[in-house]
């Protein structure tokens, strides 16, 4: 059997939750698992994450190898570096998920960062939600900054979720369904914060 069919079927409903969610639309969004040893599996560039297959994801290295990656077929996420960073950033990191929630893009568009110290939920269960600033999707310009910004959060409230200007969420677990859970309270805290704020709520924290 194939060692990697758990890790599979796991990614593929993650991407179908996100969906479901609301959370992705088109091609966009991506996500992927650590694997046994120095690789991780992610999902495939240019296609929509609700229709993907256990068979349409991706194993490539946790180490950037020229010939290994340009063998790779389909072609990996573009966000790869971003997956790649983290994990060599963070070892207890298992998946990483990805997703442009509207209400994080508008916050940040505006110069909002939403405090999850607010609410109770966000603030047991999400932990710090630091903004990450602008780089080109994609970037190995953006992969750093999020690293960094991880590594950089205080170790008494690690941050497991970053909010990426202008571009949207990224979330970290234990599991896939760990990080999921994550995405989903981050962009929770994003609409409780864009809708008070409509309703005429200041905030002198944030
Ligand atoms: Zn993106």
């Amino acid at each position: 059997m194939d060692p990697t069919l758990a890790a599979r079927t796991a990614l593929v409903a993650a991407c179908a939750r996100l969906a479901a969610r609301g959370l992705i639309v088109a091609t966009e969004g991506n996500a992927s698992v650590r694997l046994a040893g120095t690789d991780i599996l992610v999902t495939p560039a240019g296609r929509r994450k609700d229709t993907l297959g256990p068979a349409d994801l991706v194993v490539v290295g946790l180490v950037p190898d020229p010939a290994r990656d340009a063998a790779v077929r389909p072609r990996p996420t573009s966000d790869l570096a971003v997956h790649r960073a983290i994990y060599r950033a963070c070892p207890d990191v298992r998946a990483v998920v990805h997703a442009h929630p509207p209400a994080a893009l508008a916050l940040t568009l505006a110069g909002e960062a939403p405090d999850p110290s607010l609410l109770p939920e966000t603030a047991a269960l999400l932990g710090a939600l630091p903004v990450v600033p602008f780089a080109p999707p994609g970037s190995d310009e953006l992969a750093e900054r999020i690293a960094t910004t991880l590594a950089g959060a205080s170790s008494e409230q690690p941050a497991r979720a970053v909010l990426l200007e202008r571009h949207g969420v990224v979330a970290l677990g234990a599991s896939v369904e760990d990080a999921l859970d994550r995405l989903e309270l981050a962009d929770l805290l994003c609409r409780v914060w864009r809708d008070a704020r409509l309703l005429g709520w200041r905030s002198d924290r944030g």
